[in-house]
């Protein structure tokens, strides 16, 4: 029978009309503009605009919590490099943001074997006080365990998530694995219990926990909520399988309140004011652990250092507009102000927020109608070993929802397998960072901006359209 179907569509298929077979053909290699190659490798050989960047926020601001006065230090720093770098339109669209920042914290088993557990709180987590709250341990090994347990079970208790997140090269598992950071404390909430520990999201071996956002959901009484270093998450699972009560005392102490935040905006101004810019960015703000480095103080250097690349080339065709956004940390706040401040069309977008390792992938969303475009900028990174992926799919942080309003999109890829070992940790430095891979993420944003934005027309050349 198998034989018989797959002769079937052996025949099937040499009975096709001929355009059906052509087709199947691969297409014809596309060649790469000359002017675009070069500044393409001229990137990966030699930037220093992206390190000097990410080295200077990082030194000279640190870390840069949403709505803090560090942040607003970082705009000041922003505009400051902007403006240096010889951008034009330089400025600040502030918008208010409810703050929350972190107090002292600690988290300590008392029973039935005494010790310490490396712990961060969660953003928007309940402060404890300095007096912490003491509570018998109940484990579930996910959330829809946590979910299907009897709120009789986990009422006056402290809930425990544990998870195997394990790395990934396009860092899938932090959809999968997150949950229990992000929706771990409302159910914990919701059934009662008086506090919540999860295991850090993240895949390390080191005693760091590693903070990230969650919110209480409507109704949900905030409660605190901390994430264990992975470490001491399994130091916990192995107190627990002792099988006696673990009694566990926990101390997060934070404040919320009101500020301000605001997204830095410069312009690379084409010579066509007319036409749709093409915008590119990362984020400013940073968790407050680390100094912020390759979330994101890579992703706006890499998106800065490209279009001042362009720059140096002449001028482009369209504008490009370089946003490096505030707030994203705590819920993509600088991409939904800037989306309901900006309701101008744009030509494409991209954002660089998954740290400074190479870019392996490209995908799309420029539309059908364009796909051709789509397949020269694939073109063209194919030299940096970028493959091309979809055609019909892009995302990126605060770019997100103004792709899925039907923004042009594209993403590029970075390798993530390495990014959830430092991911919100006090490890996420500058030291991080590969300075050869910060110049392929250049490079590759480079060749992007220079297929999109349409022919540089030198500073030196008189005739229109002379290319560099
Ligand atoms: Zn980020
Ligand atoms: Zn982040």
């Amino acid at each position: 029978m198998v034989r018989h179907a797959l002769l079937a569509a052996l025949l099937g298929a040499a009975a096709l009309p001929f355009p059906a077979l052509a087709q199947t053909a691969p297409p014809p290699p596309i060649s790469v503009d000359r002017a675009v190659a070069a500044l393409r490798d001229e990137a990966n050989d030699r930037d220093d605009y992206a390190w000097d960047i990410v080295e200077g926020l990082t030194t000279e601001v640190g870390a840069r919590l949403a709505g803090s006065a560090a942040e607003a230090r970082a705009r000041d720093w922003a505009v400051a490099k902007l403006r240096a770098l010889g951008f034009s339109n330089v400025h600040v669209e502030p918008f208010p943001l409810k703050t929350w920042s972190r107090g002292y914290e600690a988290a300590e088993i008392l029973a039935p074997f005494p010790q310490k557990l490396a712990i961060a709180a969660l953003g928007n987590s309940a402060s404890t006080g300095m007096a912490g709250v003491t509570g018998q341990v109940i484990a579930f090994d996910s959330v829809d365990a946590l979910r299907l347990a009897p709120d009789s079970a986990v009422r006056g208790k402290i809930v425990f998530i544990d998870h195997h997140m394990i790395p990934t090269q396009d860092g899938s598992g932090y959809g999968q694995f997150g949950a229990p950071r992000r929706q771990g404390p409302t159910i914990a909430s919701q059934k009662g219990a008086i506090g919540i520990v999860v295991r850090s999201i993240g895949t390390d071996h080191h005693r760091n926990p590693h903070t990230g956002v969650q919110s209480f959901a409507d109704g949900a009484t905030p409660i605190p909520a901390g994430a264990l270093s992975v470490p001491d998450a399994e130091q916990l699972v192995r107190v627990l399988k002792r099988g006696r009560p673990v009694t566990l005392h926990l101390t997060l102490v934070s404040q919320a309140g009101e500020g301000t935040s605001g997204n830095v905006v410069a312009d690379l101004p084409g010579r066509d004011p007319s036409l749709p810019p093409v915008l590119v960015g990362g984020h400013l703000d940073s968790w407050d652990l680390g100094t912020g480095a390759i979330d994101d103080g890579a992703g706006v250097a890499i998106a800065t250092a490209a279009a001042k690349r362009i720059m140096d080339a002449g001028r482009p065709l369209r504008t490009i507009r370089v946003v490096w956004f505030g707030s994203e940390e705590p819920g993509l706040f600088g991409g939904l102000a800037y989306q309901a401040a900006h309701k101008e069309p744009y030509y494409a977008m991209a954002e660089s927020d998954f740290g400074a390792d190479r870019i392996w992938k490209v995908n799309f969303a420029l539309g059908a109608a364009r796909k051709d475009e789509a397949r020269r900028i694939g073109a063209a990174l194919a030299p940096l070993g970028i493959v091309t992926g979809v055609f019909d799919k892009a995302d990126g942080s605060d770019i997100g929802p103004m792709i899925e309003a039907g923004a042009p999109g594209i993403g590029l890829s970075q390798d993530g397998t390495r990014y959830f070992d430092l991911h919100h940790t006090p490890d996420d430095t500058l030291d991080k960072i590969d300075k050869d891979q910060l110049r392929q993420n250049v490079a590759a944003y480079t060749a992007m901006l220079a297929v999109l934005t349409g022919p540089i027309v030198h500073p030196g050349a008189t005739k229109e359209g002379k290319r560099r």
